[in-house]
C-alpha cells in the first residue's frame, strides 16, 4: 500500500534525470552510461580511482602527503555530470525519493566499512540550515543503511558548537581554520562513542575540511576509529 502511494505522488522515474521508467529507485540508460561511478581499484584511504591495479591495497598522492585523520572513504560516484546533479537535488531540492538508490549503492560501495562499523553518524547540519531544508541529507541516506546492516544510528551524537560562515569559495586552508572545533560530541548518546569504530556518513566529500572536522571530534570523544562514506567525492582532474 506504501508502495502504490508512494508511486502516486512520484511515478517511477530516472532517479538522475527525471525521465519516465517502468521500475522505481532505477536510472535510465543515458544516465546509467554517464553517471561517473568509481570503479576499482582504490585509494585505501580517500577511495579516489587509481590508475593501475596492482593487486595490492594501494595509497593515492594525496593520501600520502596529507594523511587523513579517518581512517578509510569510500564513495559511490565521482561529483561530477549526474552524479553531482543527485547531490544537488537532495540537498536544495525535494529529493526524498532518491534516498533508496543512493543508500544502496552507497552501502554496496562501502560494503567492508558497514561490516567493521560498530555504529553510524551522520555529518550533523548547522540549526539554522536544518530549518531551511528542513531535513539533514546525510542522516537521511545513513538511516537505512543503519536499519538493513542493524548498525546503531547516533544523530544526535556529533553537534556543531560553532557557527561557521559559509564554505564555498574558501580554500583548503581557510575551510580547516572554519571548522576547527566547530563540532563536538554531546548528548546522551556521546558516552557509546567511547571505543566504537564509527563510520560517518555524508552526502558529498569536497575539500574534506566538514569530514576531518567530525572525525577529530569523534577520536577526540575516544571513538576508536573513523570511516567515512559518502555518495559522491571530488576527484581532482575531473
Ligand atoms: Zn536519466
Amino acid at each position: 500500500m506504501l508502495r502504490a502511494f508512494v508511486d502516486i505522488v512520484h511515478p517511477p522515474a530516472c532517479v538522475a534525470c527525471g525521465v519516465g521508467l517502468t521500475l522505481p529507485h532505477a536510472l535510465c540508460p543515458a544516465c546509467w552510461r554517464a553517471m561517473p561511478f568509481i570503479e576499482r581499484p582504490v585509494c585505501e584511504r580517500l577511495g579516489r580511482p587509481l590508475p593501475v591495479d596492482f593487486g595490492v591495497p594501494m595509497l593515492c598522492a594525496t593520501a600520502l602527503a596529507e594523511p587523513p585523520a579517518f581512517d578509510r572513504a569510500r564513495a559511490v560516484v565521482r561529483y561530477d555530470g549526474p552524479g553531482r546533479e543527485m547531490v544537488h537535488r537532495l540537498k536544495y531540492g525535494d529529493g526524498l525519493h532518491l534516498v533508496p538508490a543512493m543508500s544502496a549503492w552507497m552501502e554496496r560501495a562501502g560494503a567492508e566499512l558497514v561490516v567493521d562499523a560498530d555504529l553510524l553518524v551522520p555529518v550533523p547540519l548547522h540549526r539554522f540550515r536544518l530549518w531551511r531544508r528542513r531535513f539533514n541529507q546525510a542522516a537521511s541516506l545513513a538511516r537505512p543503511i543503519a536499519e538493513r546492516s542493524g548498525k546503531p544510528l547516533l544523530t544526535d551524537a556529533l553537534r556543531r558548537v560553532r557557527s561557521t560562515a559559509p564554505q564555498p569559495g574558501l580554500t583548503r586552508k581557510e575551510r580547516a581554520a572554519n571548522l576547527h572545533r566547530a563540532f563536538a560530541v554531546k548528548g546522551r548518546n556521546a558516552e557509546r562513542i567511547r571505543g566504537a569504530r564509527v563510520l560517518l556518513v555524508d552526502d558529498v566529500l569536497t575539500t574534506g575540511a566538514t569530514a576531518e572536522a567530525c572525525t577529530r571530534a569523534l577520536l577526540a570523544a575516544g571513538a576508536s576509529a573513523v570511516d567515512l562514506l559518502v555518495f559522491a567525492c571530488v576527484v581532482p582532474g575531473d
